[in-house]
């Protein structure tokens, strides 16, 4: 790995708290998921690693107010929104995105008021079959006793203890064979010792001699087909994979309040030239429909990165369509610049010539992580295409690459050009040495629970630790 001698970073997060979606996302059943904080926390420790918690970039701190102090800036802030499914009634009381549920369980402070009305609901469905859906429907079903040693927050336990959800229907508009869930996250579902699995699958959607497949979808095939013993105690309790449905609207009660009663789906088949056992087999809609009951339903169909006021400015085109910084496979940001105009610059007379453009990268400005290369791929993944762009970064310097303020020079002051500005602001930046003081306070009300630490809920908790 190259390195660049004596370099300085600064890491800015909006939150007073580091770790994103490690924190906030990975489901707190798994707290082995959650070890690679230890590597961080170690990296953090370095005299020339500054943690700037509690300023959001493009609103506490402007990114042009960033630019002149430093030589390079790297863009890796993540998926903050989620996809929608734009059909009616999504925005019904009862249905939810999987992103503010996993925040809201996980102590995320944005969805601490979600107030997900479990408690009078028995048939959840969840729409999506990726690992975010599986979280969802394995918290949903999992006895809150096994949940209280984590750090789930207090708040999600109580309502969960509540929860009177019975059925939860997983959907997704393909077969198993093509769903984006990894063959453990169904097995722990299978395991739960007080749930059934049903109905067993229909083995049409398997070759008859399943060693043809390939290992992975194998192993998803024998867990799925799988005669499992049933739960070891009276239960009323089950989950299913419903396939190749696709959904068309969330029906209301009629109620006052109109919260969802019923999911209507188009039934999906696979297209006439595509093998059902290939993961790419693409889907067709049907002539037939179907409706599942619903109390209550996650929408599980990805999350999105979102542009950073700013980023135009900086001649960065954020691409909105996949939801990412435009990057070369290296995580240097690019930007298409024309090599041709479409006027003679000696006669102002429109040239035919069509315009031909090629992406050039933005001196100094690189980019990591779902920001980089959309919200795919788990955290060991996103670590080594981190470690690919820092990789480029100290090439390019090596190369003695262009980078930003090259001409001019950066001030080099860093987070210190820019502090009394955010300062000024009223904001209060949090320090890793801050940080460490917030974890105290959280495991420590975490010991009075018997648990690993109770999340603070919210920006106000986390900062008065700090003026006591
Ligand atoms: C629900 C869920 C469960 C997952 N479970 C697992 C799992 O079990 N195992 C696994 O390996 N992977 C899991 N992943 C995937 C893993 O979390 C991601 O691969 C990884 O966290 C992505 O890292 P990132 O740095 O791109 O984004 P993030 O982890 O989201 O980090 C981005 C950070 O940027 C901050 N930020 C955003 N905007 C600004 C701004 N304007 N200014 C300052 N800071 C900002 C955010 O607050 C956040 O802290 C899961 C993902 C999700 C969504």
């Amino acid at each position: 790995m190259n390195k660049v001698q004596d370099a300085i970073v600064d890491m800015y997060e909006q939150l007073p708290v580091p770790y994103g979606l490690v924190r906030f996302g990975v489901a707190p059943d798994h707290p082995e998921v959650k070890n690679c904080q230890d590597t961080f926390s170690q990296l953090a420790s370095s005299p020339r690693f500054t943690y700037i918690g509690n300023v959001r970039i493009g609103h506490d701190l402007p990114l042009s107010s960033l630019v002149p102090h430093y030589n390079a800036i790297i863009f890796s802030y993540g998926a903050s929104e989620d996809k929608r499914l734009n059909i009616p009634g999504e925005d019904l009381p009862g249905v939810h995105s999987a992103r503010e549920f996993v925040g809201w369980y996980n102590g995320l402070p944005q969805f601490q008021s979600l107030k997900p009305n479990l408690e009078n609901a028995t048939d959840a469905v969840i729409i999506g079959q990726g690992n975010v859906a599986l979280d969802v429907a394995r918290i949903l079903l999992t006895p809150t006793d096994k949940l209280r040693g984590t750090d789930i927050t207090e708040q999600a336990l109580e309502t969960l203890s509540r929860s009177n959800v019975t059925s939860v229907q997983v959907v997704g508009r393909r077969g198993p064979l093509q769903a984006a869930f990894t063959v453990k996250e169904v097995r722990e579902l299978r395991n739960i010792p007080s749930v059934f699995f049903s109905p067993i699958l229909d083995n049409g959607f398997f070759p008859s001699d399943k060693n043809k497949l390939p290992r992975v979808q194998k192993r998803i095939a024998q867990v799925l087909l799988k005669d499992y013993p049933g739960p070891s105690s009276p239960t009323t309790k089950r989950w299913s994979l419903e396939f190749l449905l696709s959904p068309q609207q969330f029906r209301g009660n009629g109620s006052s309040h109109g919260s969802l009663s019923s999911i209507d789906f188009t039934r999906m088949e696979y297209a006439p030239d595509a093998d059902p056992f290939s993961k790419s087999a693409k889907v067709i809609p049907s002539d037939g429909t179907a409706t599942l009951f619903a109390d209550v339903a996650f929408r599980s169909v990805g999350y999105k990165s979102a542009s950073l006021p700013g980023l135009s400015d900086l001649g960065v085109p954020f691409d909105r369509k996949l939801g990412i910084i435009p990057n070369d496979p290296y995580g240097r940001v690019i930007a298409p610049v024309s090599t041709s105009s479409r006027t003679n610059p000696s006669t102002s007379i429109p040239s035919p010539e069509p315009i031909n453009f090629i992406a050039k990268h933005i001196p100094g400005l690189y980019c990591a992580g779902w920001v980089k290369r959309g919200p795919t791929g788990v955290i060991a993944s996103t670590m080594d295409d981190a470690f690919n762009t820092a990789d480029v970064i100290a090439a390019d310097w090596a190369s003695n690459a262009l980078f930003l303020n090259h001409e001019e020079g950066s001030t080099g002051l860093g987070w210190k050009g820019v502090k009394d500005e955010v300062i000024s602001k009223g904001v209060r930046p949090v320090s890793w040495e801050d940080w460490k003081r917030i974890d105290e306070a959280e495991k420590e009300r975490g010991r009075k629970l018997g648990k690993e630490r109770e999340k603070f809920g919210s920006v106000k908790e986390m900062l008065k630790v700090l003026d006591s």
